[in-house]
């Protein structure tokens, strides 16, 4: 072998120097027939550097490149031959649809792969070595088809699915919860509709969801309800002790007057530290700006499609934290002879009472028992006249701070409601009333408003003033 090659390079660098294009040819020519026939790596490795070698004798020559070339043309021939046996091999186990559909593109991805992009044949010893990984290379290939052809069907779908939720986010039992695009687009009923094979009639699906979607609400309502509750359990039962955690859970209720939470993000960028009440702080807007994925739905091909459509918008509780009740509160509840670990919060409105702290605020049970009342006040019961009084202003102000929605004639039909003054126009124009009430049977008030924000306190001394005595946030 040794000779032969260096008989081969004496020949070469004879015919460069003699510069004899016909019998380069020839040499060339020879060669090639030769390589073909024993189609054997170790032949042709040998002449790649003999190439490398006569590269270097002739450098500078105009025929570095025709060498080079030479080489080169063997190499591409040795790839070709390697990727047909690749194939044949992929398609004696099975791969032949998937195949079939690179064909057109000479087999990208799979002659891409560093295991077949090589001049070597593949003996069967090299493909028990290299096989598996190849194979892994066709997995891969197919999940990116695959991934790729989803996300083509779900854009194509996109329009349908925005019409249909869009009506069912107009359906006035979703406001308390504020159930928003993407909270309804990632649940399990819609993606499903939206993954199903073409053969599937696709607008009748759709046209049916809103027959499925009293259920669908119901399991979403019960799923957040279950997180609100978890901020009651303390972080090491839930994972250390999860049985622990749900007989926990189940004494207690986010009906109880003692229900709070706080926005870790209202407090941190805002300096808002207001306690939070069930189910108004459902509507919160920071619990609606991004979300997370469960587990099993991170990296598919649908959350991705619903980010880039919707974005991360989503109801998420991450950044709410419970607020223990304090002690100057316990007294408050018991105060009116209520037991704070059951009083539910429907109780206690019901006994319409005030509280009066330092002979200066009167406010709601709500505002008296929330965590950011001074500790060392000295409160008292408020009297029925001093109630009835700052009731009067409370209902002012809720009825200022309502949106409101026509449920006769199903108006307006953007989902934020009207303002006190349209709801007005609207009430004396299409239903001849004149005054707005919480209890309208026309009008009804949107979130944000709802009872459980009843958190008004006032200066005492400013209930009876001619002037309209404003709600005071913070002491
Ligand atoms: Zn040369
Ligand atoms: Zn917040
Ligand atoms: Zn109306």
């Amino acid at each position: 072998m040794k000779s032969e090659i260096d008989d081969l390079i004496d020949a070469w660098v004879k015919v460069v120097k003699e510069d004899d294009d016909e019998a380069m040819a020839t040499l060339v020519g020879q060669q090639f027939v030769r390589v073909r026939k024993t189609a054997k790596v170790v032949v042709i490795r040998p002449l790649r550097i003999a190439a490398s070698r006569l590269t270097q004798d002739c450098y500078g020559t105009q025929h570095v490149a025709l060498c080079e070339k030479w080489a080169e043309a063997e190499c591409v021939e040795l790839r070709k031959e390697r990727l047909r046996d690749v194939v044949s091999r992929l398609r004696e186990v099975g791969w032949g649809d998937e195949l079939d559909l690179m064909k057109e593109d000479n087999y990208a991805p799979l002659s891409k792969l560093a295991e077949v992009n090589v001049p070597e044949k593949l003996t069967d010893t090299a493909w028990s070595n290299v096989g598996r990984e190849i194979i892994k290379g066709m997995e891969s290939a197919q999940t990116r088809r695959l991934a790729r052809e989803l996300d083509e069907k779900l854009h194509s779908r996109a329009d349908i699915m925005e019409s249909t939720i869009k009506s069912l986010l107009r359906r006035p039992e979703l406001w308390p919860y504020r159930v928003g695009f993407g909270d309804i687009a990632r649940m399990p009923e819609v993606r499903e509709i939206m993954c199903a094979p073409d053969s599937e009639d696709i607008d009748a699906k759709f046209a049916a969801l809103p027959t499925q979607f009293g259920d669908m609400i119901r399991r979403w309502k019960a799923h957040v309800d279950d997180q609100l509750l978890n901020k009651y359990v303390p972080d090491f039962d839930e994972y250390e002790y999860p049985r622990r955690a749900k007989s926990y859970k189940r004494l207690l209720s986010l009906d109880l007057a003692t229900t709070r939470f706080r926005c870790e993000r209202c407090a941190v960028e805002f300096g808002w530290d207001c306690d939070l009440y069930y189910p108004s702080v459902l509507s919160h807007d920071c619990l609606h700006g991004e979300t997370e994925w469960m587990d099993d739905e991170t990296d598919t091909v649908y959350a991705h499609f619903v980010e880039e459509y919707v974005g991360s918008e989503g109801f998420y509780t991450y950044r709410l934290h419970a607020v223990p009740l304090t002690t100057q509160a316990r007294k408050l509840f018991e105060l009116c002879g209520k037991d704070t670990d059951t009083v539910t919060a429907q109780e206690m409105d019901a006994l319409g009472v005030r509280f009066v702290r330092d002979e200066e605020y009167i406010m709601t049970w709500r505002a008296a028992t929330s965590s950011s009342q001074d500790p060392d006040g000295t409160w008292r019961m408020a009297t029925s006249g001093e109630a009835s009084k700052a009731q009067k202003h409370e209902r002012r102000i809720q009825l200022e701070e309502a949106r409101w929605f026509c449920r006769t004639c199903d108006e307006p039909q953007h989902a934020r409601g009207w303002y006190c003054r349209d709801a007005l126009r609207h009430l004396a124009t299409m239903h001849g009333g004149v005054t707005l009430s919480l209890e309208c049977e026309h009008l009804q008030a949107l979130p944000g408003y709802d009872k459980s924000q009843d958190d008004f306190q006032f200066k005492l001394d400013s209930l009876d003033s001619d002037e309209k005595a404003k709600r005071v946030y913070q002491l």
